[in-house]
């Protein structure tokens, strides 16, 4: 079967790694590329956009659009720059898009590619974590299907029973633990951006690798999960998993926990979606459960990694509130890694926002959204201006 594919954020992580999976589809399987859309690295997007015949190709930085156009003169590809041309070149009529740009960035664009009807290959969490319901409804009404290529909601949706969902009782995600599992809070303190992103299974972008240390991205997902699955935040587990091989659980009330199991590598997941409800042969690292021989779980530390409470509070509290948590960890990232800042100021940073943030209501449009996330990050500024 072919379909139509358009990737936002194609220079990324997850964007190579969806190019790469449509390159290894074998038999009946192809993908028609309609639009690839990066940011800074021109080269790169230049050089996909020709090897996979793409359509469209754009940068949503205004200021590269001259490069852009250099590098694919007389290839007969359409060349465009900054965040209209983003907007359209997701609006444009695919089967499905894959959701790859970082933060919140992606939400405006892939609202509208939602908004087509197309199938949403959601790698951006931050859509649901900012504008939860709002992003589903914008969903539904598209009526296109919303597919996880988180890998763990990816899991979850592959063990989740449609017709037994009234029967799940929680949900574990698991958590490698990051860089930082078994580093005690003072040492900490003293972390570098470098030390934070040197994750130890997972192969992905400097953002959400250092959310991965700081827990962060682990309270991201259970903000995404809650939306996604519709679950409580008290049915939303947490549990430090260090081989990152089960790549979350679903509980049902019998006791019986599904899981989904693969080697760490993001390529199951963006293939699940690409190839869905149908499964693709992907030349991903195959299981020795002999050379893996055992499995170990361990309890989070709250205290250590105090994203996890943070993520429980956004969700109790409703409203904007994933918006505000989102745009004050965006804030306080961008300091760490600018070296503004230290890595646990990160988490104080945003609990300190949270808590003087609380009376956004529920976003009834996305403009809200974005009043509340630029709000988080001006309060965010403050406090990083004055340490
Ligand atoms: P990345 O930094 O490697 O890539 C981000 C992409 O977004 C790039 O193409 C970049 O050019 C583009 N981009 C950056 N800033 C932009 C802006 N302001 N406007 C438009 N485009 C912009 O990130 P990644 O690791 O691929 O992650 C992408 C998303 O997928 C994130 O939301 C992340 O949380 C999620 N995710 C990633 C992984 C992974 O393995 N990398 C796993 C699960 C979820
Ligand atoms: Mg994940």
């Amino acid at each position: 079967m072919t379909r139509r594919l358009s990737v936002l954020g194609s220079t990324g992580s997850i964007g190579r790694s969806t190019l790469d999976v449509v390159a290894h589809m074998g038999g009946s399987e192809s993908c028609d590329i309609v639009a690839l859309t990066g940011h800074d690295n021109i080269d790169l997007l230049a050089m996909q956009a020709k090897r996979h015949n793409a359509r469209l190709a754009v940068t949503s930085n205004p200021r590269r659009y001259g490069e852009l156009k250099a590098a694919l003169a007389g290839s007969g590809i359409e060349v465009g720059a900054g965040p209209e041309a983003l907007i359209e070149a997701a609006s444009q009529p695919a089967d499905i898009v894959m959701a790859g740009i970082v933060g919140i960035a992606g939400l405006a664009p892939t609202l509208a590619a939602a908004s087509t009807g197309a199938d949403i290959a959601l790698a951006n969490k931050e859509c649901l974590v900012c504008a939860g319901n709002l992003f589903l409804v914008a969903i539904a009404s598209g009526g296109g299907r919303l597919l996880p290529v988180d890998s763990e909601h990816n899991a979850i949706f592959q063990v989740l029973e449609t017709d037994q969902r009234h029967a799940v009782e929680r949900i574990i995600l698991t958590a490698s633990g990051g860089p930082f599992r078994t580093l005690s809070r003072s040492d900490m303190a003293g972390v570098t951006p470098k030390d934070a992103a040197a994750h130890p299974n997972w192969s992905m972008g400097l953002k959400i690798s250092i959310d991965s240390a700081s827990m962060f991205n682990k309270a991201l997902e259970m903000i995404e999960a809650h939306y996604l699955f519709d679950m409580p935040p008290d049915a939303i587990e947490v549990i430090v998993h260090p081989q990152s091989i089960i790549h979350s659980m679903v509980g049902y009330s019998d006791g019986s926990v599904l899981a989904q199991l693969g080697a760490p590598d993001m390529r199951t997941a963006i293939g699940y979606a690409l190839g869905y409800p149908r499964r693709l042969a992907l030349p991903v690292e195959r299981l020795d459960f002999a050379k893996l021989a055992r499995l170990d779980f361990h309890a989070i530390d709250a205290e250590r990694f105090p994203a996890i409470d943070l993520a429980r509070r956004a969700m109790r509290h409703g409203h904007a509130q994933g918006a505000v948590l989102n745009g004050a960890k965006e804030a306080a990232l961008d300091a760490f890694i600018a070296g503004r800042i230290g890595f646990l100021d990160m988490v104080d940073i945003v609990d300190q926002v949270m808590d003087h943030l609380t009376d956004f209501a529920e976003p009834p449009a996305i403009e809200a959204v974005f009043e509340a996330d630029r709000a988080a990050r001006d309060q965010a500024e403050r406090l990083i201006a004055a340490l």
